[in-house]
């Protein structure tokens, strides 16, 4: 369409997103489906921030706010970064936007010209690349192997990073794989920007809470204090607290670059919503020990659909560190063919064809920049964990 934009030409819209559709039309047809397809916690926002959000409407806080945010959640931001990440930010270097993809928009926004490169490893999170794309600049996908645990080897950054190289952006736990980094890989990563003072992290820290066996969680500036000064760490109460509708992300950021990402978010959305800020100020200062209890019930549900998913004729799947996905390999499944017929030619065949025969919806590795492989998301009830497990294996035996 003519009337359309150059810019919008160049993305695509969000996979995960149009996967969900599908489930949502098919379930309306009257199919049983199990979507896991969908990037969220199943849990509620916990009762205590719900109640500081209806206070904050009672109380009449219900007006523009600064653009950066509340003082008050700046401030509990500032709390944050210093008692989980040793990260030392001034009010003016943190920045509240409408969720972790504002944040990072904003920050790309503020900083991608046309021709930049910005590193993204695959598997990665579809925006990323689609808002550098947005920008004008070039993604350039790091690739990273099953063997590697889905995580950057310091070679293959190295090889990548030329002059026009922005940024790099980190993700751990990675949505879609669940690979995390610890605290020795990360180190190895930041010594090759440490010799390449040009480059800028982006570190989407957003599965930070989602770890798990026990591995600490490290964040670029942590363990590279040299590299505080071009990182802009990003994080959010979405995934963390279970508040996705509420729409609160943030980042701690070297002040020039807040400054930047102010002026973007002034001119687009202004500040976010004033009672999810609130909202969001009672999820970083209240109690703590949901997290937990939230860990150990997502570690427990990776745990089963792992074992499930290996029990399943041609799936590989890795054990994942973190976040709530696993990202299995369905390529032993290539060139056979369904009881309808129809052959399984790639991951965006399986996942269609997985829709088909029996009403589970996943999104296909290619979405990801990872073809062969599909993710499901287990941020679901065990029962219907278990229930569609039990139909992938099925789906999978079928095949001839
Ligand atoms: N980053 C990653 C890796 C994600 O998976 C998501 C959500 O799916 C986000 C950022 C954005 O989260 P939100 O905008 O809800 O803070």
């Amino acid at each position: 369409m003519p009337f359309l934009s150059q810019a919008l030409g160049r993305i695509k819209p969000s996979a995960s997103i149009v996967a969900n559709q599908r489930a949502r039309d098919l379930a309306a047809q009257g199919r049983d489906v199990i979507a896991l397809s969908s990037g969220e916690p199943d849990f509620d926002t916990p009762e205590h921030i719900k109640q500081a959000a209806a206070a904050a409407m009672a109380a009449g806080k219900t007006k523009y706010t600064p653009v950066a945010g509340i003082p008050e959640l700046r401030k509990a931001i500032r709390a944050k970064f210093l008692r989980e990440n040793d990260l030392d930010y001034g009010l003016d270097q943190i920045i509240v936007g409408t969720g972790g993809k504002q944040v990072i928009a904003n920050a790309l926004l503020a900083t991608v010209d046309p021709g930049d490169e910005v590193i993204v490893p695959a598997p990665f999170w579809v925006s990323y690349p689609e808002i550098v794309a947005l920008c004008g600049g070039t993604a350039i996908v790091a690739p990273t192997s099953a063997d590697d645990g889905f995580r950057l080897t310091p070679e293959t950054l190295e090889g990548l990073i030329t002059a026009k190289t922005k940024w790099l952006i980190l993700n751990s736990p990675s949505n879609p794989s669940g690979a995390a980094y610890g605290r020795e890989e990360l180190k190895r990563l930041t010594d090759v920007l440490e010799r390449h003072p040009h480059v800028w992290v982006l570190t989407d820290d957003i599965y930070e809470h989602l770890i798990y066996g026990g591995q600490p969680f490290a964040t670029p500036a942590q363990v590279a204090p040299a590299l505080k000064e071009r990182t802009l760490t990003v994080n959010g109460v979405s995934k963390a607290y279970a508040m996705t509708g509420w729409r609160i992300g943030y980042a701690g950021g070297p002040r020039d670059l807040i400054k930047a990402m102010d002026t973007i978010q002034g001119q687009f959305t202004s500040g976010p919503c004033s009672i999810a800020q609130w909202a969001a100020v009672a999820a970083l200062d209240g109690p703590q020990d949901g997290l937990a209890v939230r860990r150990q019930a997502f570690e427990a549900r990776r745990d089963l659909v792992v074992g499930m998913l290996n029990q399943a004729k041609g799936l590989n799947c890795r054990v994942p560190e973190g976040a709530f996905y696993v990202f299995p390999s369905c390529e032993k499944l290539f060139g056979l063919r369904t009881a309808t017929g129809k052959v399984i030619a790639s991951d965006e065949d399986f996942a269609a064809e997985l829709l088909d025969a029996e009403a589970v919806a996943v999104v296909h590795g290619a979405a990801y920049g990872s073809p062969g492989h599909f993710r499901i998301s287990y941020a679901a009830s065990t029962e219907q964990l278990e229930q569609a497990c039990r139909r992938i294996e099925r789906f999978c035996n079928s095949l001839s």
